[in-house]
């Protein structure tokens, strides 16, 4: 398509948008009186105007019931993750039995440690890609040292090469060849969360199983953003977070995936507890733990239902737009902002900012990174003071992420005009 930075041009984009109907299913912040640009929904989506409705239906079952809500709720509770199943399998390209919504991000991707990193003297590697983000890179190491292996030997970071900012996938499957011997294991971001890079996850998990190792992702930056196949792509696990592109809420449950080949082996080693028990003996009080097969089989325990309340009304919201549809947009959306971006900078001499996102639209979902070469951290404030929300990394980066679920074309070029007279002001100091 031939993009133009115009008003008139966006606002046709938008009138030709089936999809452009979703945005006012959500709140966006007024600050300074000011309807904000809001770029970051790869960090914190914004609140559905429905989840208010579905929470206080939650509340008054609780009013009404008290603890015979676990049954005689409309959702009862002792099964209300299941209601959240179908969305989610939807979402990563998984069978319903391979997906459960429980826990957090981070303690997830541990407990499906417990069961998918189990190294031996000779097989204790973990290859992964350098400066992850500092959840997962804790995640390595004391996983790691829990294993009585030293993080310096057992984990394969790969980086960029000199004077580059992407991960060269041939590095990543040179890596996998160098170290076959001893890989137990390939764990990469779906989509890196400071390069918004989407890795073809795909093609790793084949190599990572063509030397004996498993393959793990975690899709924080993935889920909602782009489309994803984990059960044809032989994925064995991977787990994500709820409150990034899903719009879940802060801090609320995250998701996980166990492929069935994995999930239907009920000796494999996990922790338990007894949400993950046969769920027909649950209450039965019995003494030795029996997992369910399938993903629900690593849960441990009962389910919070009002977090589960606000992300059921954000998933309806994505089942009801289409994943492969909000892809289809966001693809040009972003497109969109990349040119816009080029159109501004390329008229200013003054500073240096540089997209170091894969250019190639396959290669990324919707977030575009920019490095800050020509100035510093002042250049982020004064864009969020102009009312643009998006968000800083350290040391010079600023993300901005246009969902194509609640942004729209004129959102883009509204940034760019806010870009432009912040750049023809702006003084070196
Ligand atoms: C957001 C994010 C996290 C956050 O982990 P929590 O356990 O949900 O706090 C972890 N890893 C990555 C890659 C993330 O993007």
């Amino acid at each position: 398509m031939i993009f133009e930075n115009s008003l008139s041009f966006a606002q046709q984009q938008d009138r030709q948008d089936e999809l452009s109907v979703f945005r006012d299913k959500f709140h966006f912040p007024i600050i300074n009186d000011q309807r904000v640009l809001y770029f970051t929904g790869n960090s914190l989506g914004l609140a559905p105007k429905s989840a208010k409705e579905y929470v206080n239906a939650e509340m008054d079952e609780w009013a009404k019931w008290g603890v015979e809500g676990h049954f005689e709720a409309k959702n009862p509770w002792v099964s209300y993750h299941e209601i959240l199943t179908p969305a989610s399998a939807e979402l990563v390209g998984a069978n319903e039995s391979e997906v459960v919504c429980m826990n957090s991000l981070t303690t997830n991707l541990h407990l499906l440690f417990v069961s998918f990193y189990q190294p031996s003297q000779h097989r204790y590697k973990i290859i992964s890609e350098a400066k992850m983000f500092p959840s997962d890179r804790y995640l390595l190491e004391t996983q790691v040292k829990h294993h009585g292996f030293s993080p310096d030997d057992a984990i394969i970071e790969v980086a960029p090469r000199e004077g580059e900012h992407l991960i060269r996938e041939e590095d990543i499957l040179a890596a996998i060849d160098n170290h076959k011997d001893e890989l137990a294991l390939v764990f990469l971001g779906g989509v890196n969360y400071f390069t918004g890079q989407l890795f073809d996850m795909e093609k790793l998990t084949q190599a990572a199983h063509d030397v004996g190792a498993l393959a793990g992702f975690d899709l924080a930056h993935a889920v909602g953003n782009v489309p994803l196949q984990l059960h044809d792509w032989h994925v064995d696990f991977a787990a994500w977070c709820t409150y990034k592109y899903l719009n879940g809420s802060a801090g609320n449950v995250g998701g996980i995936f166990v492929h069935d080949k994995h999930g239907n082996n009920t000796e494999l080693p996990r922790f338990g507890g007894w949400w993950g028990h046969n769920k027909e003996r649950r209450f039965l009080m019995e003494n030795t733990f029996e997992p369910m097969s399938g993903a629900e089989g690593w849960q441990l325990s009962n389910v919070p239902i009002m977090g589960m309340a606000v992300l059921k009304s954000s998933l309806d919201i994505f089942q009801a737009a289409g994943i492969e549809n909000l892809r289809a947009k966001s693809l040009q959306l972003t497109a969109y902002l990349e040119f816009v971006f080029n159109d501004i900078v390329s008229q200013f001499s003054n500073i240096e900012l540089e997209i170091i996102t894969p250019t190639e639209p396959e290669k990324r979902g919707c977030q575009l990174s920019v490095k800050l070469v020509g100035t510093d951290k002042s250049f982020f404030k004064a864009l969020t003071e102009a009312g643009v929300i998006a968000d800083f990394r350290e040391p010079d980066v600023v993300r901005l992420a246009p969902t194509p679920l609640y942004n729209s074309f004129e959102d883009v070029y509204l940034f760019g005009q806010t870009l432009k007279s912040l750049l023809a002001g702006w003084q070196d100091e």
